[in-house]
């Protein structure tokens, strides 16, 4: 039986045997582009070729690429382990022609390869055909039919609707008919009663499709109409787990070599066994196992777990996991994370980035679990709450309610409804999704982003960057749209020649200005999607035709190029202090300072701190030039520069160089022209931000001074305040001294002024049923004066039962004090006491022994009522 590894590498040397070009799978999280958060196909990375906006390397490329299908147009989140093909991460084998070949081959050679190569017998396979859609007014694709006439009996050739057969990657964007290839993997005898052509895109587990091969024809446009593209191409994707699982003639992905490892993992962790069948515990060991990928690839890719954006949905995935294990598998202790090491060493041929950051993963996992679990515990409390509370309608849990446990602590509807099960409780489930669909509503309108379609000016092969040298240039706009964000109308502009910088590697996009003829317009941000430079303006001059001077701010550039030198200095000087485990996690460069988040395990101590910025400003004295080389990635890697996880890079890398045994990076921002440009490099604070990952922020060049200047102007106003400039160090000494002293003072004065209080307290004793009683609003200055004045009166009178309240700086404060034998002889308690006949009065709250007790509050008009109930229970 071939291993999964066997017939991923068949399926690329395959396609190498057909002149493809081998490339890495992109990272799975996307960067810099506003439409996609994950890579969801093969095609992700090749988009820009697609729309014209670039050429490929080569015209014929194939590859394996990491996809995640839970956001966005594809999300497969809700069916993963419930059914047994469809994951949340997984492999897509592809493979692409750029303008090269077309239907002919790409048909010939899917064939060839699945019942040549692989040998899957021709009577298993269906493939499927676009029949047309007249309200698009598209014909069907006669073509491809005929190409596979040539190969498949006609009666397995299906014609497929614009739903199954006409791929689309977005709301807009490239698409075009595609053709499916099907699996039949049933037994002869269900064969026999159902033929297999009736279940094809029926959602049948055993017949399936594998291989999807699209024709990229058209560009839809935001009005919905269709544009042909100018080139042609194929763009191909089979998911590496179905196929598998057919080659080794298993009923479900999760019975394939990929899966097998962390189940049996997982079944020695938990002491349960996996059962293949569709009961919750199975569900919950095939959740785990699919789960886990999408996690620990997405976390080595770079994206952390958070609260918004791709974090949030890595976190998401992570909590679906962690309460399966925790109601269907009885676990309740942090467990994916020990998967890691399994799954790591699975994949560490294929994609090492997992392996190679194992630590780091596993250890952002297991924070996230025993977060989420402890999350977990506290909703169930709340659920416990919510149950025993009287205003809980019945045994009904309100739609609100359940709507609360999911928003705050993450609890699933169906969770809530098991708990609340158990205990003979309902929820109100429509209610619920009343409150879902509100909240929808809610974050849709304030994400809402209407993009109209780009208007052509004029035509350009390429787009011309000139801002590593100029800072001005002279060019014309190629194209504009408006975009809409709540509410509000941005102008997008592209350039066919530029100097602005787009945001990209945590340097912040160029603002600035464009020049034309009659008017100019500022530009308040620049940003790269699908490969286009995008300059953003709230202003849409009159006349976009003629020449555009464009101009860079170039003090704020100056000043972020000072902070992005700055960050490639801190992050060499930090693996030199703190060791080569230190890699770059996330960046940001502007213009007022830099952040650098990084893998490591410890807090950095001031020391290291002082060091790091010593190596830092050493470099800048030394006033190292700044080279910035062109080369291919071999070369770059070769030469020792450091190469980023979760990075994108093309054939030729830009490499940066701050002396060659100091700073090598791989980097595509804009830097100093010579180290010596950043004057004074200063870090200002160190914090976690996730576990295992830190965050530096620091300043360089005009924002060091500022900081500094800052800094010594604070200490001249402290020294003012302290009416010595000289030494305010000193004078604060001498403050803390003198307050020292008259603390002391101020204790001793308050006892005697307590003696004086008590004495006239022993004057004003009542006896009720042969008990002494005091009760007293009395002036003291403290909640503790309070509690010592009651000791001191039951050391003076004997069966004494003691109420003191007072009012300390506006708020209330009571104190009960009963003598051991009275509450021996007559079970009165004070800390009882303070609970049921104090604590409300007040708005409050407190306790203490059976003997003295005391309780602060909220509420001190009723201070005299608080003393006559007390005497009132006597
Ligand atoms: P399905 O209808 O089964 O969800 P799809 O139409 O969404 O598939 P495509 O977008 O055409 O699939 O993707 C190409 C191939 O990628 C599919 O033929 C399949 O083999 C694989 N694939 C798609 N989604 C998943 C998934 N969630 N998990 C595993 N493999 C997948
Ligand atoms: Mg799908």
């Amino acid at each position: 039986m071939l291993t999964a590894n066997e017939i991923r590498s068949q399926f690329l040397d395959f396609f190498k045997s057909k002149g493809h070009e081998i490339v890495p799978s992109a990272p799975i999280v996307v960067k810099n582009d506003p439409t996609l958060l994950f890579t969801n196909a093969g095609m992700n990375q090749f988009k820009d070729f697609f729309l014209g906006n670039g050429t490929p390397s080569n015209t014929r490329i194939a590859d394996t690429q990491k996809c995640l299908r839970v956001s966005g147009k594809h999300n497969d989140l809700e069916e993963v382990g419930v059914d047994t093909y469809h994951h949340t991460m997984f492999e897509m084998l592809g493979n692409w022609s750029f303008g090269d070949y077309f239907k002919k081959e790409a048909i010939e050679w899917s064939w060839e390869l699945l019942t040549e190569v692989y040998k899957i017998p021709k009577d298993k396979l269906y493939v499927t055909v676009f029949q047309g859609d007249a309200a698009e007014n598209l014909p069907m694709d006669e073509e491809a039919y005929n190409y596979w006439k040539q190969y498949v009996a006609e009666d397995r050739i299906l014609m497929g609707n614009k739903k199954d057969n006409f791929w689309e990657m977005g709301d807009t964007g490239p698409c075009g008919p595609c053709s499916e290839i099907h699996v039949d993997c049933r037994t002869e005898e269900e064969k026999a009663l159902v033929p297999g052509a009736k279940l094809v895109n029926a959602d049948h587990p055993q017949v399936i499709e594998i291989w999807n091969n699209v024709f990229m024809q058209f560009n839809r446009q935001k009005d919905g109409s269709l544009v042909t593209l100018p080139a042609q191409h194929v763009d191909t994707g089979m998911g590496l787990e179905r196929l598998v699982r057919v080659l080794q003639g298993k009923q479900s992905n999760y019975d394939t070599d990929l899966f097998t490892g962390t189940i049996a993992a997982i079944e020695q962790m938990t002491g349960k066994k996996y059962g293949y069948t569709d009961s919750k515990q199975d569900v919950a060991f095939r959740v785990l196992s699919d789960h886990i990928r999408a996690i620990g690839f997405t976390i080595a890719d770079g994206q952390l777990p958070s609260n918004t954006g791709a974090g949030y949905v890595i976190r998401r995935i992570l909590r679906r996991a962690v309460r399966y294990y925790y109601s269907y598998l009885d676990f309740k202790h942090p467990l994916l994370y020990k998967l890691m090491a399994v799954l790591a060493k699975q994949f560490e041929d294929v994609f090492p980035e997992l392996h190679k950051q194992l630590d780091l993963v596993t250890k952002v996992v297991k924070e996230e679990e025993d977060a989420f679990l402890r999350t977990l515990e506290k909703g169930l409390r709340r659920m416990d709450t919510l149950m025993a509370d009287k205003n809980t309608s019945g045994t009904v849990i309100g739609g609100e309610k359940a709507f609360e446990l999911h928003d705050t602590y993450g609890f699933p509807i169906d969770l809530t409804v098991l708990i609340a099960g158990e205990k003979g409780y309902a929820v109100d489930q429509p209610g619920f999704e009343e409150e879902l669909k509100k909240q929808k509503t809610r974050s849709r309108a304030a994400t809402a982003l209407d993009t109209h379609d780009w208007i052509v000016v004029r035509d350009a092969a390429t787009v011309n960057f000139v801002g590593y040298t100029d800072l001005e240039a002279e060019g014309n706009v190629l194209k504009y749209r408006k975009v809409t964000s709540k509410g509000k109308d941005l102008y997008q502009f592209v350039l066919d020649t530029t100097p602005f910088y787009a945001e990209s590697g945590g340097q912040v996009g160029d603002t600035g200005e464009f020049v034309f003829p009659n008017e100019s317009i500022q530009i308040i941000d620049t940003k790269k999607e699908d490969g286009l430079t995008i300059h953003f303006s709230e202003v849409l001059p009159d006349s976009v035709t003629g020449p555009v001077l464009a101009k860079v701010d170039a003090g704020k550039r100056a000043n972020t190029e000072v902070h992005h030198s700055g960050t490639h200095l801190l992050h060499a000087a930090l693996r030199e202090v703190l060791g080569t485990h230190v890699a770059q996690k996330g960046s940001l460069v502007n213009d007022n300072n830099l952040r650098f988040d990084f893998s490591h395990f410890a807090k950095v101590t001031d020391e290291e701190v002082a060091q790091i910025e010593k190596i830092v400003n050493t470099k800048i004295r030394e006033n190292v030039p700044v080279a910035i080389k062109e080369m291919t990635k071999d070369e770059a890697i070769a030469m020792g520069a450091m190469a980023l996880f979760g990075e994108k890079y093309g054939n030729t890398v830009r490499v940066v160089v701050m002396d060659p045994n100091y700073s090598i990076e791989l980097c595509g921002g804009t830097h100093v022209g010579s180290t010596g440009q950043l004057g004074f490099f200063k870090i200002i604070s160190e914090g976690a931000v996730a576990a295992g990952v830190r965050r530096m922020e620091a300043v360089s060049g005009v924002a060091a001074e500022r900081f500094m200047n800052e800094q010594l102007a604070l200490l001249d106003s402290i020294g003012a305040q302290l009416k010595n400039n000289k030494d305010p160090l000193k004078a604060i000494e001498k403050l803390q001294e003198e307050k020292v002293k008259l603390e002391a003072h101020i204790e001793h004065l308050e006892a005697r002024q307590l003696v004086g209080v008590r004495n006239e307290l022993l004057t004003k004793d009542e006896i009720i049923n042969e008990i002494t009683f005091v009760g007293q609003i009395v002036n003291v200055s403290s909640a503790d004066a309070l509690k010592k004045l009651c000791l001191d009166l039951k050391n003076h009178l004997n069966d004494l039962v003691v109420v003191l309240c007072a009012n300390i700086d506006g708020k209330p404060f009571v104190a009960v004090g009963v003598d051991e034998k009275v509450n021996a002889a007559r079970g009165l308690d004070a800390s009882k006491i303070i609970k049921e006949n104090v604590a409300a009065l007040i708005k409050g709250g407190g306790g203490g022994q059976k003997t003295l007790a005391t309780a602060g509050g909220q509420d001190i008009t009723n201070l005299q009522q608080v003393i006559d109930n007390v005497r009132a229970i006597l």
